[in-house]
């Protein structure tokens, strides 16, 4: 018996198992593919997934292969400078193809001990009193203490355990894949640059890799017959919205998306809980899912690791539905914006233009940038200052800085005073006295995903939040 199965073995799976891994869990991974697909669907993450890879001391591996680009043209793709100021060391989103995020995180998590298995889907579930067993297509069996789907946005563990996932089918379904072409880029530079003018949802242009990618809209909204998209078909496309097909031909791989936008009612039943695409899908627009589900990952690891730990207090587990549900319902809803605004129609067309204009003001974008990089995300813990409850960037201390002491994925005290005790929670937090001119209060508390639990200077109501957050003290 496992304590954590984990099905589905993209970025948030990944994430999850290597979360779970470093404290000690044991986490199979199982994946129905028996390699990695190729196919490149996120082209890169924003900045709190690159604080979180910080956090962990990840970023290293990511800067290596990244390349970094301003955050410009991230909502509905309106072009606007940067944000005058945005609280962050990484104003910047990271260049980086999704299989090879997946690589890493697939390394990270192998590292710290997840049993990562390939070729084999989960056909069935079933919950008991203290675990779940799951019934591989393989005809093997696993059981464990708790079973996380993320399966992707097809889920089957969603399906399994009877959570509807309601929002809009897809209505604009659009080709995309990586091509070769013959025509000259200065050409295609201009056919491109022309046709954007109204078409949002068409480009064409180089991958980074010697090939080129192209997206187009598709001819027809796909159900579950539809086969994928020929090189013919994405030909057919690209002369009807920009009067040419570019010369395309030797495609490596050709898929297709919808822009449907779903969440699931629920993120957990039981002993059986849902994460990243399983739970919530959206068309593209801004680069999120990836860095959502990465981010709900970041959210339950450190929960299911102390249930399994046995130092979990009441509510921490029902805590991820709670904080993590309505962070994507927002994420839905900024894309449904969006989608709203590449539209063709005169009338969302104006509207876009007025909300350019609105982007002038600095405040606007920088509200938009930080609705997509997720860095104003902030749970709701109840009372206290405003501070409670978002995550604390990477500030300076006296000697060093904070995300360089999270990587263990410890609770953390920043004592400024250092008038204060961890100590009946010495195994799960961090006591770090030291100085922050960043910081206003004379002690925060953070929890293990960097978020602030706490504000304040006495230890009193830091004892409550303590037992709120690490459970009971050691005797
Ligand atoms: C065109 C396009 C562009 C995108 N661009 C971006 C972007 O720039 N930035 C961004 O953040 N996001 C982007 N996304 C979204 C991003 O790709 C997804 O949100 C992300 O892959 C979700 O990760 P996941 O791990 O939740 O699910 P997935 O990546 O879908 O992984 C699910 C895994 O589960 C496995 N699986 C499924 N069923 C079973 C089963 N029954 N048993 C075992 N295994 C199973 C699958 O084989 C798969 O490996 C884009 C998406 C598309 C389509």
């Amino acid at each position: 018996m496992s304590d954590v199965i984990v099905v589905g073995a993209g970025p948030t799976g990944l994430m999850l198992a290597a979360e779970l891994g470093q404290r000690g869990v044991d986490v199979v991974v199982v994946d129905r593919d028996e390699a990695p697909t190729p196919f490149v669907r996120a082209l890169g993450i924003h900045v709190r997934t690159i604080e979180i890879m910080e956090q962990r001391g990840l970023l290293d591996r990511f800067l290596a292969r990244g390349t970094k680009y301003p955050l410009n043209g991230f909502f509905a793709g309106i072009s606007k400078p940067a944000p005058s100021y945005l609280d962050t060391e990484h104003g910047y989103v990271l260049g980086i193809p999704q299989p090879e995020i997946d690589r890493i995180l697939a390394d990270h998590a192998a590292e710290v001990g997840a049993d990562i298995r390939r070729g084999k889907r989960v056909d069935t579930i079933e919950q008991h009193d203290d675990g779940v067993t799951a019934e591989l297509s393989d005809g093997t069996t696993l059981h464990a203490r708790y079973l996380v789907g993320c399966d992707g946005g097809r889920s089957t563990v969603r399906k399994l355990i009877g959570v509807a996932f309601p929002g809009e089918p897809s209505t604009a379904d659009t080709l995309i894949g990586e091509v070769d072409v013959t025509m000259p880029a200065d050409e295609m530079a201009a056919t491109v640059a022309e046709v954007r003018v109204t078409q949002k949802r068409f480009g064409i242009g180089p991958a980074g890799n010697g090939s080129y990618r192209v997206v187009v809209p598709a001819a027809d909204v796909a159900d579950g017959r539809t086969p994928p998209p020929t090189l013919d078909d994405v030909k057919r496309q690209l002369v009807a919205v920009a009067g040419t097909d570019f010369g395309v031909h030797s495609p490596r791989w050709l898929s297709r998306f919808g822009d449907a936008t779903r969440l699931a009612e629920y993120y957990r039943r039981g002993r059986v809980f849902l994460a990243g695409d399983a739970a919530h899908i959206h068309p593209p627009m801004g680069g999120q899912g990836l860095n959502l589900g990465v981010q709900d990952a970041f959210n339950l690891g450190w929960k299911l690791a102390a249930a399994i730990g046995g130092w979990a207090p009441e509510g921490l587990l029902d805590s991820y539905e709670s904080e993590r549900r309505p962070v994507a319902a927002d994420v839905l809803d900024n894309t449904r914006a969006q989608a709203e605004l590449i539209s063709t129609t005169p009338k969302a067309q104006a509207v876009r233009r007025l909300f350019a204009e609105l982007m002038d003001f600095d405040d606007v974008n920088r509200y938009l940038v930080e609705k997509i990089t997720a860095i104003s995300v902030r749970y709701d813990f109840g009372n206290g200052d405003d501070l409670v409850g978002r995550r604390l960037r990477n500030i300076t201390l006296s000697r060093g800085t904070l995300y360089s002491l999270m990587h263990d994925g410890r609770g953390l005290l920043l004592d400024q005073s250092g008038a204060l005790s961890v100590d009946r929670w010495g195994d799960r937090v961090d006591h770090v006295v030291d100085t922050s001119a960043d910081v206003g209060f004379p002690a925060v508390l953070l929890r293990p995903d960097g978020h602030v639990a706490w504000a304040g200077d006495t230890q009193a109501e830091l004892d409550i939040h303590l037992a709120r957050w690490f459970g009971d003290p050691r005797v």
